[in-house]
């Protein structure tokens, strides 16, 4: 096992991961830009490094800061949580060439599933179904109106580095073709050095509905259930749920099933997410992110399984100690994402956290660095903090939600929690009824409270 860890991330998750390693009997060491010094997984690791100034590609985007921090501290592994450096193959490689293990898949899975096309092929041999579309890139040498004619439309033009929603365009009809690729290609270009494109068939209403699994490297592999992750704004998750409400046992465990037979098959390492459309009863793969997912909690609130404690032992080159017999889903779970935002507008709103009373109470989780006097600052995205709740049904989670919600209290700055209090008490939601497009059709319509 590592004795020290370094943690390449801040915020809630640095904080998560710092609790898996304590409880780990793990020494920590944090590193933080300066606009991060009063943090709370910085103010809690047993060592701490500055590594450069609040932007982040100057702080936790920087690879040769992060080395150095692990020389100076000895740390034996490196954590990078999600985001910033979490899906980076060459810093995965950087680290491996300094004997430093990355906790995450083998450099080359990475690279594999950050290429959309690439991860798209792959995904189809190993027999997971994936949505249809052009059959690799399309190129400006192809013939993309035949393309499209042959997809049938509305198509969705698609770009291969894509990620954020980013470098994609609805194209409707022919009329719409020539200029969602131009956009898209530029847009690609502009945010990802990368204007490969690719296309898809668009689905009108379908749900986002994603397979957690975890994989020991060495052939074993589990699924661990899925998360829905329908209620979505710009295409960015806002709350997530589990079980879904619109599967069956059967219909889990086949998709399971072939998800965790693929990655047995690519012998894959660590925690992974299989990303998929889910429309009249059809899955359709979009993409895989090889890393801890924001929303990881709801599953370890079902399972009893803690993801991050998997992934140490797994990095460490320990072996997959549960088979798919032993995992178990109990009750419901939900996590509403609390961002440091307008609830209607969506507009950032940094600033200081003047008084805070998070919820409490059985089956109630809150991930959060926040404190009362802490500066929210400017620079990063607006996640403060997730409230997951757990229910032995779905009701009994949503009744637990809506309390929870009443009891939370974070002032002065304004945050996303008035929108949940709407949102428990909207029907469709009671019910379980809502798709990829749900949440802005009721923004668009819904008054405010
Ligand atoms: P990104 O990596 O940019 O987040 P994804 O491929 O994961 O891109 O897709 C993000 C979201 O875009 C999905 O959750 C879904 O809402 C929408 N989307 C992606 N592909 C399609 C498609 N073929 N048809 C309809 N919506 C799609």
């Amino acid at each position: 096992m590592f004795s020290k860890i370094l943690i390449a991330n801040r915020g809630e998750i640095a904080l998560r991961i710092l609790r898996a390693c304590k409880e780990l009997g793990i020494s920590t060491v944090a590193v933080h830009s300066t606009a991060d010094a009063n943090a709370m997984h910085v103010r809690l690791a047993d060592e701490s490094v500055c590594i450069g100034p609040p932007a982040a590609r100057d702080s936790y985007l920087n690879i040769p800061q992060i080395l150095a921090a692990c020389e100076i501290t000895g740390a034996d592994a490196v954590h990078p949580g999600y985001g910033f450096l979490s899906e980076n193959a060459r810093f995965a490689e950087i680290l491996e060439a300094h004997n430093i293990v990355f906790i995450g898949p083998t450099s080359d899975h990475i690279k594999i599933m950050g290429d959309k096309i690439q991860a798209k092929q792959t995904a189809k041999d190993l027999g997971i179904p994936v949505v249809p579309g052009s059959d690799g890139a399309v190129t400006p040498a192809d013939d993309a109106h035949a393309i499209a004619a042959k997809i049938g439309y509305p198509v969705l033009v698609k770009a291969a580095s894509g990620g954020g929603g980013r470098g994609m365009k609805v194209a409707k009809t022919e009329a719409d073709l020539d200029n969602a690729m131009s956009t898209a290609r530029s847009e690609a270009k502009a945010a990802f050095g990368d204007d490969a494109l690719y296309m898809e068939k668009y689905l009108g209403k379908p749900r986002h509905i994603e397979i957690q699994v975890l994989g020991d490297g060495k052939g074993n592999a589990v699924h661990l259930g899925e998360r829905d992750c329908s209620l979505q704004r710009r295409h960015q998750k806002v709350l997530e749920e589990a079980p879904s409400p619109c599967l069956n046992t059967e219909q889990r465990e086949k998709i399971g099933e072939i998800v965790a037979n693929a990655m047995r098959k690519l012998k894959y390492r660590g925690v992974g997410t299989v990303e998929f459309l889910y429309e009249n009863g059809e899955f359709f793969f979009i993409e895989m992110n090889t890393r801890l997912q924001v929303e990881h909690p709801v599953t370890e609130m079902i399972t009893g399984i803690d993801l991050v404690n998997e992934q140490i032992r797994i990095a460490a080159g320990g072996s997959l100690e549960m088979t798919q017999e032993d995992i178990r889903f109990e009750g419901h779970a939900i996590e509403c994402r609390i961002n440091a935002e307008d609830p209607r507008t969506f507009m950032p709103s940094p600033g200081t956290i003047t008084y805070y009373h998070p919820p409490g109470g059985l089956g109630v989780r809150v991930d959060s660095g926040v404190y009362q006097g802490y500066k929210i600052p400017p620079y990063y995205d607006s996640l403060i903090g997730k409230l997951i709740v757990h229910g032995r049904n779905r009701v009994e989670c949503l009744m637990r939600l809506r309390r929870c919600l009443d009891e939370f209290v974070v002032d002065e700055i304004k945050c996303t929690i008035p929108l949940f209090r709407d949102l428990v008490d909207n029907q469709d939601i009671a019910n379980g009824q809502y798709d990829i497009h749900w949440l802005e059709n009721y923004l668009a319509e819904a008054p405010e409270s």
